[in-house]
């Protein structure tokens, strides 16, 4: 089965409004490929800003959190409604920055999940283990648990509706990349858990990205993989140059 590339760039907290429009105009002026898709998770500040710079590019706007609640006392939460109303069609979930910097476990990612789903946005699940995690042979086992507990009680009408993020977290923000081997060995488990939990059409048609320091130097070859459908990329995704070159993968 054919699945269309996604490039999600995730932002984090980085760009002023002012900084965030002009990269969002720089990555549209160098042009988007029609057979891949691509998205930007800006800080919230800045999400109607780019919705605006990018408007009429195909390129998406993804948030980089989302709560199961469009509205209420939930403070310091921003609700699926809210970014909707600021262009948003996509949210990065279960990032292991939320996992490991401010505890957001898998019972949570998982209420995300779904309330991402209820109001229409779609989930970039992420997961991944930690160096202790491989070095200890328990990268099968921390995944399939982040996987199936994240996705509890999430049923899908189609494949579009939710997208699955590998990201070892040693290979965030580090420098160093999963092997390509390793990144593909660990997509084609992911695709079979995948099958296990939802009917063949629908596993087949889930993109898994790979996220983990990608840059314009490696990802030709990460892209190059049967099982690698796409990229979430966080340092490389700041510099327009890179993150174009990065969506132009060969
Ligand atoms: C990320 O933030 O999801 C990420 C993969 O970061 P980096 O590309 O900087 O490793």
């Amino acid at each position: 089965m054919q699945r269309k590339p996604l490039i999600a760039g995730n932002w984090k907290m980085h760009t002023t409004i002012a900084e965030a429009e002009k990269l969002a105009r720089a990555i549209c002026e160098n042009g988007i490929p029609n057979d891949r898709e691509v998205m930007v998770a800006p800080p919230f500040t800045a999400m109607k800003a780019v919705s605006g710079a990018v408007a009429g590019s195909g390129i998406l706007v993804g948030a980089q959190n989302v709560c199961w609640e469009e509205k209420g006392a939930f403070t310091g939460e921003i609700s699926p409604v809210m970014l909707q109303d600021a262009g948003c069609v996509m949210a990065i979930l279960g990032h292991s920055e939320r996992r490991h910097i401010f505890g957001e476990n898998d019972t949570l990612i998982n209420k995300r999940v779904a309330g991402a789903l209820k109001f229409g946005l779609v989930p970039v699940l992420c997961i991944g283990e930690k160096l202790e995690e491989r070095e200890a042979e328990r990268t099968f086992q921390v995944l399939e648990e982040q996987l199936r507990k994240g996705l509890e009680g999430i049923s899908l009408k189609s494949a579009d509706e939710l997208v699955v993020a590998y990201e070892p977290v040693w290979a965030i923000g580090t420098g160093k990349t999963a092997t390509i081997d390793q990144a593909q060995e660990v997509h084609v488990f992911v695709r079979s858990l995948l099958r296990n939990l939802y009917e063949k059409n629908i596993a087949t048609g889930l993109r898994i990205l790979y996220g983990g320091s990608v840059n314009s130097k490696n990802v030709d070859d990460l892209m190059g993989q049967e099982d690698i459908d796409g990229a979430l990329v966080g340092g490389a995704a700041l510099d327009s140059t890179s993150f174009s070159r990065i969506i132009n993968f060969k």
